[in-house]
């Protein structure tokens, strides 16, 4: 018998339930399809195409391993995949369990094939849907979430990969160039895709930094968070084993992802709706929102982060929160826009992810509790006390010590104007 095993945000061997599903058969073709829905929309941002791409080098290397191959197709996945069990004879087809609206057509397409289809948890570490309210619908408030998402049952984690054995015959075909996927620039400093740089950087974080996370995650300089989330986002490490190794400051990370997958399935339109009042005017002035997305507003904590973001496909936490809330609170400026370029650059840029917070952070979205605004120069102080983090992205400043400079303006007249830096486009 032979089965099929689709892989779509869960590019690994480790942990994998649906790909441990999909080789109990006696074969198994395991398979790629470059949708061109998603890589003609925003999906196809530079900095993620690249990460994908290592991410499926990485995962064709480990299937030769384990016996196998990664059969890689281009199209339509629900006629690709009908294409294929045609091709192979097969008869089952598995996939892990996504919700997105997205997702949720696809599946719906992929079962009315004529193929036994079946999916399985992997993408979060409590399928979205598992838990609900008491009496109620959905989960909206994280804390009650939390506790419900805490105190649940957890599946076994498979740490052994399973064995591949592909059908005679399957023609795998070339992954594709990046240049045939995007165009445009990757961050200078993206890291590398794929579950062995993935199971590298959890090792080593679990090992030097996991202990401390409570104290350290929000300082800036320190820099001593995970990065795991590009590889979470496309599945290179199981979220679930992260759970079973990681302190729990971070596990409640870990639960706020799985809350905005929970509540962008249930609420699919959140990356677009704007829950404001009607009336309410955002300011379009477009040389700020250009500042801002250049990182220079001159507000130095602000450009640090956006040019890390540049930098690197990726930018911390804190800096998130900074940024965000200085374009929605301060500029006043759409957020939806901050979210698109944010988007646009984040290897780990997903949509329930990124518009759970952006909402969180303009005080709409279905939250119960408008947060506070941050104020940038409040923020500098107790989260990069010293400078440094600012020093490391904004070169024009790095010769300014200590915390002076994150406010260039008051240095001397003589000084300043030294600087290629911009005074601030507004008073916070
Ligand atoms: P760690 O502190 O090591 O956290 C571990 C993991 O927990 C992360 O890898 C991530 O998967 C998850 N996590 C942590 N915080 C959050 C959170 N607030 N919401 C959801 N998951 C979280 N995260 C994304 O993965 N994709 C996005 O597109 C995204 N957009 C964001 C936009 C804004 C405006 C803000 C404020 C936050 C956004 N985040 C997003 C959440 C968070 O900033 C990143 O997950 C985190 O900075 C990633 O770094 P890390 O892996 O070192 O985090």
């Amino acid at each position: 018998r032979t089965s099929m095993m689709l892989f779509t945000r869960d590019l690994r061997v480790r942990d994998n339930p649906a790909l441990a599903a999909a080789c109990r058969a006696e074969r198994v073709v395991p398979v790629f399809v470059f949708d061109d829905a998603l890589l003609d929309g925003p999906f196809a941002a530079p900095n993620r195409v690249r990460f994908l791409l290592d991410g499926l080098a990485d995962l064709r290397e480990s299937l030769r391993e384990l016996g196998g191959d990664l059969v890689v197709r281009r199209g339509d996945p629900a006629t690709e995949i009908a294409r294929l069990a045609q091709e192979t004879g097969a008869e089952s087809l598995f996939l892990a369990d996504e919700r997105s609206r997205y997702a949720t057509r696809r599946l719906s397409r992929l079962r009315d094939l004529p193929l036994r289809v079946t999916t399985h948890p992997g993408v979060t570490v409590v399928p979205p849907g598992d838990l609900a309210p008491a009496g109620g619908d959905h989960y909206r408030v994280f804390t009650p979430y939390w506790r419900a998402w805490d105190g649940r049952s957890r599946r076994p984690i498979a740490r052994t990969p399973p064995s591949v054995r592909l059908p005679a015959g399957v023609r795998p075909g070339p992954l594709p160039r990046f240049a045939d996927l995007a165009s445009g620039a990757t961050s200078r400093d993206l890291a590398a895709g794929g579950e062995r740089a993935g199971r590298r950087r959890m090792a080593d974080w679990l090992r030097d930094d996991a202990a401390d996370y409570d104290r350290v995650h929000d300082d800036l300089a320190a820099d001593r968070t995970s990065r795991l989330s590009p590889y979470l986002k496309f599945g290179c490490v199981s979220p679930r084993e992260l759970d079973a190794a990681a302190p729990d400051g971070f596990r409640r990370q870990l639960a706020w992802r799985d809350f905005h997958h929970q509540v962008a399935a249930a609420f699919p339109s959140l990356a677009t709706r704007d829950y404001r009042p009607r009336g309410h005017r955002w300011n379009l002035d477009e040389d700020a929102y250009t500042a801002w997305c250049e990182g220079r507003t001159g507000i130095p904590i602000v450009d640090a982060g956006m040019r890390q973001l540049h930098a690197e496909g990726y930018m911390h936490n804190r800096a998130r929160l900074i940024t965000a809330s200085f374009l929605t609170r301060d500029l006043g400026i759409d957020w939806r826009r901050g979210l698109r370029h944010f988007n646009d650059r984040l290897a780990d840029g997903d949509i329930a992810d990124n518009a759970g917070n952006w909402q969180w952070v303009a005080g709409t979205g279905n939250s119960t509790r408008p947060s506070q605004v941050m104020n940038p120069h409040r923020q500098a102080a107790r989260f990069d006390r010293g400078g440094d983090y600012v020093r490391r992205y904004l070169p024009e400043l790095s010769d300014v010590d200590g915390p002076a400079v994150h406010r260039p303006w008051t240095l001397p007249e003589a000084r300043r104007r030294a600087l290629d830096y911009p005074p601030p486009i507004t008073d916070p």
